[in-house]
Order: C-alpha cells, then sequence, then structure tokens
C-alpha cells in the first residue's frame, strides 16, 4: 500500500545532509518514503520525506555542488520556512577525525574511521566552533564568547539516553546499519558495506600522501609509517560526545589537525557553523578520514550511514508528545532575532 501524502506541516522533524552519500545514507534509513509535495517559490532546497520511529521527517538538501557554510545556512532557513511545524533539526553526515597519536600527552579519545561524533556542550562551548570566524584564535585555548548555540534540550537530553542505552546494550544502532546495509545491496549500492580494518590506516603526521596516477587510495604510502595503534576488530562504531571544528576549508593537513587537538576539536566538517544560530539542531558526523594529505572518499559512504543510524535511533528515544511540547523551530529563532533587536 502507497503511503499517503502529508501535509508540510505535519512533518516535524528537519534533517540536513549535503553530500551524495550523505542523502542516500539518510533515506535508506527511513522507515517509510513519502510523495513528494509540490515545490514552494522561494525554495532552493530539494527534499525526500518520509517516517522514522514515528516522527515525519522532511531531509533537506542543498542543489548540487553547494556546501559550506553559507549554504547550510539557507539550507536550513528554507526548511524552517516551508515545513513551519518543525520543531528540530538534525545535521547528519561525515567529518575528518582527530585521531588519538602516541606523541599527544593529552587525554585524547581514540577515534577510528566509521566512528560517530555528535557535537554536545564542552570546555564551556556549546559543541561547535567556528574555525575560520578567527576570533576563537588563541593558542590553546578557545575564546567561549566565540562559540555557538547549544543545541536543544530535547535533543541532549535523547543524547543521554540513548549513551545510556549504548552501556546497557539496548541501543539500536547496529541493527539500522545492518538493515539500512542490507537495502543498500538490494539496491546494488555496495559501497555503503563496512570498508574493513585493514584500510582504516592512520599514518604518522610527518608522512605525506604520496599519489599514484589517478589513484586516490594509498597504495603507494607505508605500512612502515602507519601509526601503531590497539586492534580494533569489531566493526560496532564507538560514539564519542563533544566538540566540532566548523570551517569552510576541508581540512587535509595533519599538522593543522594536530594543532587544533589541543583545543579538544574531535572532528572538522563544513556546515555546522551556519546552522547552529539559526537552527536548533544536534550535528551527528560519522568519520571517513583523518583530516590529512591521506584523506580519501573509500569510507565516506559507510560514515554516512553509521552517522545516519546513529540518528535513526536518536528519533527511536524521542517521545512524539515531547516533540509537540517542544517550541516551533520558526519561534525560537524569531524571538531570538527580536532579543537580538
Ligand atoms: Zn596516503
Amino acid at each position: 500500500m502507497d503511503t499517503p501524502r502529508l501535509t508540510y506541516d505535519e512533518y516535524t522533524v528537519g534533517w540536513i545532509a549535503v553530500l551524495p552519500c550523505e542523502i542516500d545514507a539518510a533515506r535508506l534509513l527511513l522507515d517509510h518514503e513519502h510523495p513528494d509535495l509540490p515545490a514552494l517559490r522561494g525554495d532552493t532546497n530539494s527534499y525526500i520525506l518520509g517516517d522514522m520511529g514515528g516522527h515525519n521527517v522532511a531531509i533537506a538538501f542543498p542543489g548540487a555542488g553547494r556546501k559550506g557554510i553559507a549554504s547550510a545556512t539557507d539550507t536550513a532557513t528554507n526548511i524552517i520556512r516551508t515545513f513551519s511545524k518543525i520543531r528540530f533539526g538534525l545535521l547528519v553526515g561525515v567529518a575528518g577525525g582527530v585521531p588519538k597519536l602516541p606523541s599527544n600527552k593529552n587525554t585524547m579519545k581514540d577515534i577510528r574511521l566509521g566512528d560517530i561524533v555528535v557535537g554536545c556542550p564542552d570546555r564551556g562551548t556549546g559543541g561547535v566552533i567556528q574555525l575560520d570566524s578567527g576570533k576563537w584564535l588563541q593558542p590553546d585555548k578557545i575564546d567561549v564568547q566565540s562559540h555557538l548555540n547549544k543545541p536543544p534540550i530535547i535533543l541532549l537530553t535523547a543524547a543521554e539516553k540513548l549513551r545510556g542505552d549504548l552501556k546497557f546494550r539496548k541501543a539500536k544502532i547496529e541493527t539500522f546499519i545492518q538493515s539500512a546495509t542490507d537495502k543498500a545491496f538490494e539496491l546494488e549500492m555496495e559501497e555503503y558495506a563496512f570498508p574493513g580494518r585493514q584500510n582504516d590506516r592512520l599514518f604518522q603526521s610527518e608522512h605525506l600522501h604520496v599519489t599514484h596516477e589517478e589513484d586516490e587510495s594509498c597504495s603507494q604510502c607505508l605500512t612502515d609509517w602507519e601509526v601503531q595503534r590497539s586492534t580494533r576488530t569489531s566493526e560496532k562504531p564507538a560514539i564519542h560526545y563533544g566538540l566540532i571544528g566548523s570551517s569552510n576549508q576541508v581540512v587535509r593537513s595533519a599538522d593543522y589537525r594536530d594543532q587544533m587537538q589541543n583545543l579538544g576539536i574531535l572532528c572538522f566538517e563544513m556546515e555546522a557553523a551556519g546552522l547552529m544560530d539559526t537552527f536548533p539542531c544536534l550535528v551527528i558526523r560519522g568519520i571517513s578520514d583523518y583530516s590529512d594529505s591521506h584523506k580519501n572518499k573509500l569510507w565516506q559512504p559507510y560514515a554516512a550511514l553509521a552517522a545516519a543510524a546513529y540518528a535513526r535511533d536518536l528519533l527511536r528515544v524521542i517521545q512524539v508528545i515531547h516533540v509537540m511540547e517542544t517550541k516551533i523551530v520558526m519561534e525560537v529563532v524569531q524571538k531570538r532575532e527580536s532579543n537580538k533587536g
């Protein structure tokens, strides 16, 4: 039986994706896909509609090739105008991780490819800092004036509940990854499969990537250059909570990455800073590379799928009644604007 077409006002969750693999990953996690709604004048986003765990979700994405902070702000502005009853947002996709290095004495998180980072308040910030705003720039210290808004309470509470579920093995992330991967296989999208731990290679910062013709893989990069780490055999993604660095520039420099790790940044991405102040949301990132010169796209589909599976599980622990009790995004944003004025 076909799913009936809903109205704009029946969608309460806004989900933003940018890269094609992020959009497809979100779509693979839908419980049901809904028929499209007619486009509204002035809205340049594209949408995929559906439901997850009883919530009606509008997945929005900007036009092809558009990325970065300003584009993310436009996407958010459009979605909250078109779907005027949205209560919160999820920004779900991939990011470059900041791995634990033996040379660094700070306590760092052992971030591996395919892991998930959730942007949560940390070090006096709301969970996301804009790296190229320049304002925060002080070695070893974040100017907390420059961070962006915190995620809404309903999402932080849900993330806390899910953290407990993970501990007690009640979380469903792996189940969602499995069912989405199965669906991807049926659709001949084999690239969403787990790429294998042998393809999770972290190189010492001083060894730059060696390119070989068109091949962007690390086939020419030596095993001797790899950082010796404890073996992780499980495919299960680890979930890390903390600070996300957002920037208009792609980070592919181990030197820059290693400088940033003193600030407690767990990963780098390119959209969150455009959203936090216009669209109350939680940022969920699957780690697809280590932000160095070896960065390639091999892990992107799986990392996008893992992040989407986390978001799907988050929606499982959020009760519809609590969503209805949450203020409409449009009203929150208008109130903030009038307070500023
Ligand atoms: Zn390489």
